[in-house]
């Protein structure tokens, strides 16, 4: 598998080319920021992208969708909770509509769809092999804010859950740049988190608290 992560924008963005080394054809994520060089680092790897795939309908994560589109042809995908506030951004909307358990294959590589809300209602992670895309559900050794509109605390307790059911060697890879690495392990992050580390709702709901800056995020 190929994983190329590209830091892009001036908001610390990740965006990730997941290619086949086989079929040489690729997904890419989040791209909303710099769309020539995207498309250049594509080429330069030698790949075809033919996924687009939006962890969240945030406009930093999306609104490079229409010139890689309009560049490749590749499908947008995203999950069904926010699938309509694509409208809201620019053109093009999205073409699938994700659920949690979906699957999408590019070449010989499959890629599981994971519905980890509660930075948005539609926050998505997706897993390939011993990797997980996690959008802004996690930052290394944080967590995305949950004081948006559609953000939902109790919900990204229960996303934290689900992310920390995957195997420790799991490698991470964030949304954005915040944390003291550019990745992490879900090992790691059981460790090092201090979101991940109450194990009741009632305990999380204090520690997230949008005013809470003990911690920065
Ligand atoms: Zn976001």
């Amino acid at each position: 598998m190929i994983v190329h992560q590209m830091l892009v924008g001036h908001m610390a963005n990740f965006n990730y080319l997941i290619g086949d080394p086989e079929t040489r054809t690729a997904a890419i994520i989040d791209p909303a920021w710099q769309p020539d060089h995207l498309l250049a680092e594509a080429d330069r790897l030698g790949l075809t992208i033919t996924h687009i795939l939006n962890t969240h309908c945030h406009h930093d994560h999306v609104e490079a969708n229409g010139p890689i589109k309009e560049a490749t042809g590749a499908t947008i995908h995203i999950h069904e909770e926010e699938f309509r506030y694509l409208a809201h951004f620019e053109p093009p909307p999205g073409d699938v509509s994700m659920s949690d358990g979906d699957t999408i294959q590019i070449g010989q590589l499959t890629l599981h769809w994971m519905h980890t809300p509660g930075h948005s209602p539609g926050s998505s992670s997706i897993r390939v092999n011993d990797a997980v895309f996690v959008g802004d559900t996690l930052f290394v050794n944080s967590i995305g804010r949950t004081n948006f509109p559609g953000s939902e605390p109790a919900d990204m307790f229960a996303s934290i859950q689900k992310l920390k059911a995957l195997p420790d060697t799991t490698t991470i890879y964030p949304g954005h740049d915040y944390g003291p690495t550019q990745q992490s392990t879900i090992g790691e992050q059981k460790q090092l988190n201090p979101f991940w580390q109450p194990e009741s709702l009632e305990a999380f709901m204090v520690l997230a608290q949008p005013d809470n800056d003990q911690i920065e995020r």
